[in-house]
Parts: structure tokens; C-alpha cells; sequence
């Protein structure tokens, strides 16, 4: 096998949620395109370990996974707060991922050329320099990746909206991550960094050859009328209050829809027993589904959606509208954007699941005028994005610009 040796990029990946997984396929892109370069991913060994097994070892041969330290004490015993191992995670930053780059540094003789992350970046090119250049020269090529680029700025009311920021006059304060934090627009970034590259969706550009469906998702989907059926998953880290699970329930029964549920906290689903013996014909709930092949499928008509950002990247490229039930981070400015802005979608009235505010969204989306509105907005998004990801769209071009800023 030949050494890559025309560079080394290092990509810091946050390893919580559904982070990882996106960076290190936009990672594989550049690989497959830039053989000659060396990648190191670091990230938790926990979180390697899941998004490295979903691929083949071929899909992969210059990246090179490289664990950094959680955090997480010997002896810690865990309260079972949600954010318990983020805070810790943040806690060993920045030193962590300097540690880790001295390591691949030593491991591979190779001094980092790029410094790529995916979230804000908190560790400066102090490993760099190309061809013996020093701090300044890895400086410049840097290059950041912002999938969250977050500002600072105190607001004092939730209604307010950032018409300060340039093209951000539709957002209200109460629509950002907690904290306080504001998402600047696409042209407010523009101008305050060098580079703004905007990639993707790759799924779009590259589709997955395979995927596996061990519970018959496909199978059961495929016998159902056209877009009449409810897809119902919260992503990959929460589970919805239980009054919620139990109003979500009732309004599924009394709206008489199919569903197909990704129900992942095997802890809660005694609450829906009773429910799912009276619903066994009506309904599927399973512990993980193939959701990007979920969304294509014909049959789907509404996601019940936490507006997590792939599941609403994932939802446009599938056509499907969106019910939203935002909790926290970005998902409630995901959304504001799905409902208000591109209109491809319905919130719950209240912002929580009810029986009733469950019941009206579905009518909304599958009976009503509005519903219908929504889909055609969602076909427009769609070919959009394809557009984006093809021969000659902003997606194809940004990406190459971007390998060659890796590329150094
Ligand atoms: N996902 C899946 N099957 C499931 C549930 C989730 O494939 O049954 C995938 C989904 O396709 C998406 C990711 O998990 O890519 C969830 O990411 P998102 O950003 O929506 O939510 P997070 O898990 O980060 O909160």
C-alpha cells in the first residue's frame, strides 16, 4: 500500500450525538478524492468505535482512527444526567485533542498540515507547519469546518428577533441553542471568515450501496398506500417525557394512521404495551430503523421529527414533511426553519405532544391545504439540494475548493 505522504490532516470530531458520523463521511470524501493525503479522526474511542464498524475497512485506507481521553474519571460513577459525559468530554478539552495530536504526530512522523473540526474550534494550530514551516505557515492552512459556528451576544427577550445579524431577521432569539448563543447567517459569516464552504448533503451526492434492515422496516412499508404513513424517531439520544410518549400514543390510535416508530429506550416501552397490542395491525415499532431509506420510501407521508439536523437533511432528501418537536440544542431553530421559514413542516401546538395538538398537526399535514403546500415545498427543497450535489451545483464546486484548502 502506498504511504500517503503529501500531507497530514487532522479532523477533531465531537462525539456526542450524531456528530461524528456526518464529519467523517464528508472525511471519506476528501480521502477517496486526495489519496496521497494522511487523515487522523480523533475522537472518543467510544464514539470511533461506532461510526468506524459502520464501514468497510476498504472505505477507508488512509483515515486513521485515533482515540482521545473522555474525560471520564476511573472511579466515576454516573448520576445519569443526559449531559453528564458531554460536560466531562468539554471539561478535558482543549488538552485532550492536543495530547492527541502530539500523538499522531509522534506515531506517524508527520507534522499536521490542515487542522479540520466539526465543531468550534478550541485547539489552534500549535501542531502544524508544513515542510518544517512553522506555527504561522499551519495557520494558514487552516481550515474550519463550521457545522456550528457559534457567536456570543446577550439578548434580553425570547420574541426578539436577530435583525442585527444580516439574514437573520426571521429568527427569534427563542429559537436558538440555549445559552444564549446565536447561529450567524450564511452571509453574516461570509463576512467575519475568509472561507465559507457550504457541502453536502452527501447522501444526496453519493448514496449508501447498502444498509441493513433487520427488523423488515422495508418489507412493512412497502405494503402501504402512498404517503400515508407516520415515521415517528427522536434521533439517537432522547426519548420524549413520558405523558408525551403516552399523547403521542393516543393520537396515533384515534387518527387511525400507520406508523413505523423508532423506539430506542427499551426502559420506556412498557408504557406502550397495551397500546401496541391494540395497534399490532397498525403499527411497527422497532428499535432502529434504515431512516434515510425509511424516507424514501413512497409510503411515507410525515416524519414526527425532533429536528435533529440530519433527520431534517434526511427528510428533505426524502420529500417527506415534517411534524417537529424540538427539545434542545439546535434542534429548535431546525425548527423554526421547517415550519415557519421553508414551510415544510407543522409544529405541536404548545411546543409538547398532546392528543389533541398531535391529532391537528397530522390533519395538517395529511388533509389539509397547508399539508399539501408542504410537500410541494419540500419537492422544490429536495431538488434543490440535488442540484446542489450535482455535476455543476454549489455543493460539487465547494467541495472542490475545499480539498484544495486540505490539500494545502
Ligand atoms: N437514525 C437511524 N435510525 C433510527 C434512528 C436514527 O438511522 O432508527 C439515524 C438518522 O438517520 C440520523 C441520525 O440517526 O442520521 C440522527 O441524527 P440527528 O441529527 O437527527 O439526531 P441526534 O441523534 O444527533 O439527536
Amino acid at each position: 500500500m502506498q504511504v500517503p505522504n503529501e500531507g497530514h490532516v487532522a479532523v477533531l470530531a465531537f462525539p456526542f450525538g450524531t456528530h461524528a458520523a456526518p464529519l467523517l463521511t464528508l472525511t471519506r470524501c476528501l480521502s477517496s478524492s486526495a489519496p496521497n493525503l494522511r487523515f487522523s479522526f480523533l475522537n472518543s474511542a467510544k464514539s470511533n468505535a461506532k461510526v468506524f464498524s459502520k464501514i468497510k475497512p476498504d472505505d477507508y485506507r488512509n483515515i486513521k482512527p485515533c482515540n482521545v481521553d473522555n474525560g471520564i474519571p476511573e472511579d466515576h460513577v454516573f448520576s445519569g444526567h443526559p449531559l453528564e459525559a458531554v460536560e466531562l468530554f468539554l471539561r478535558a478539552m482543549p488538552r485532550n485533542f492536543e495530547n492527541g495530536l502530539k500523538e499522531v504526530v509522534a506515531n506517524t512522523g508527520t507534522k499536521i498540515t490542515c487542522l479540520f473540526t466539526g465543531f468550534v474550534l478550541l485547539v489552534c494550530g500549535r501542531y502544524g507547519g508544513r515542510n518544517g514551516r512553522s506555527m504561522g505557515g499551519a495557520l494558514d492552512c487552516l481550515a474550519v469546518f463550521c457545522f456550528c459556528p457559534y457567536v456570543h451576544r446577550c439578548i434580553e427577550n425570547g420574541d426578539q428577533t436577530l435583525d442585527f445579524i444580516p439574514g437573520m431577521n426571521t429568527i427569534r432569539a427563542k429559537d436558538l441553542p440555549e445559552g444564549k448563543l446565536i447561529l450567524p447567517s450564511q452571509k453574516d459569516l461570509k463576512s467575519k471568515l475568509k472561507m465559507v464552504l457550504n457541502v453536502g448533503p452527501f447522501d444526496l451526492a453519493s448514496p449508501p450501496k447498502s444498509y441493513s434492515d433487520d427488523s423488515g422496516c422495508i418489507r412493512w412499508l412497502d405494503r402501504h398506500e402512498p404517503a400515508s404513513v407516520a415515521y415517528l424517531s427522536f434521533g439517537t439520544i432522547l426519548t420524549p417525557p413520558t405523558n408525551e410518549l403516552i399523547a403521542l400514543a393516543q393520537a396515533l390510535e384515534a387518527q387511525k394512521v400507520p406508523f413505523l416508530w423508532s423506539f430506542r429506550d427499551t426502559s420506556k416501552l412498557h408504557l406502550l404495551e397495551a397500546f401496541l397490542q391494540r395497534t399490532s395491525t397498525q403499527g411497527k415499532v422497532v428499535p432502529w430503523t434504515p431512516q434515510l431509506q425509511v424516507l424514501e420510501n413512497s409510503s411515507v407521508g410525515v416524519f414526527i421529527t425532533h429536528a435533529g439536523w440530519n433527520s431534517v437533511s434526511e427528510s428533505i432528501a426524502g420529500g417527506v414533511p415534517m411534524i417537529c418537536r424540538p427539545f434542545f440544542a439546535d434542534q429548535m431553530l431546525n425548527s423554526r426553519l421547517v415550519v415557519d421559514i421553508w414551510q415544510i413542516g407543522a409544529s405541536v401546538e404548545g411546543g409538547t405532544f398532546t392528543k389533541s395538538g398531535t391529532m391537528r398537526a397530522l390533519e395538517i399535514v395529511f388533509s389539509s391545504e397547508k399539508g399539501k403546500k408542504m410537500k410541494e415545498n419540500i419537492g422544490v427543497l429536495k431538488a434543490k439540494a440535488k442540484m446542489a450535489v450535482g455535476e455543476n451545483g454549489s455543493s460539487t464546486k465547494n467541495f472542490k475548493t475545499l480539498l484544495k484548502v486540505v490539500s494545502g
